[in-house]
């Protein structure tokens, strides 16, 4: 069965929250195959003994490798919660990581809430739902 690709992102002072919500959507996210940027990854598998890819931290460019990965089609869904209140060094390689999503219509939970409601959606598991063509208008 194919697996949704799915990666876990947040900043300094959401790390903790992104554990928790990790933790307690494992039964899902243990379906899935998980990306992390290194710190979140690391951050995560404290709480969750899961397998997941780290990428390189943040601010040494995992953001921008996640963003090349969403521009290959190899990224389904982007768990994200970015800090809305601290200045990020690598604040271009995060717009870079948002434009990017949005460009490619993949789904992207920017904070816990949003995040709850995309994983509790029908629709998350269903890999045809997020591989379907043509589903990015501003693409056609
Ligand atoms: P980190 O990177 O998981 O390595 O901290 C996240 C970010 O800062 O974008």
């Amino acid at each position: 069965m194919e697996r949704l690709s799915v990666v876990l992102i947040a900043h300094d002072r959401c790390k903790e929250e992104m554990a928790q919500w990790a933790s307690f959507n494992r039964g899902t996210l243990a379906q899935c195959t998980l990306f992390a940027t290194a710190t979140t990854g690391q951050t995560v598998l404290k709480h969750l003994d899961l397998p997941i890819t780290l990428l390189l931290s943040g601010p040494m460019g995992g953001d921008a490798q996640v963003g090349a990965l969403i521009a290959e089609r190899r990224i389904d869904v982007v768990f994200f919660f970015w800090d809305p209140l601290t200045p990020q060094p690598h604040d271009v390689d995060v717009k870079m990581l948002l434009r990017l999503a949005v460009l490619h219509d993949i789904p992207i939970a920017c904070n816990r809430r949003s995040a709850d409601l995309l994983i509790s959606s029908p629709l998350f598991s269903d890999v045809g739902y997020h591989r379907a063509e043509g589903n990015a208008a501003l693409l056609r």
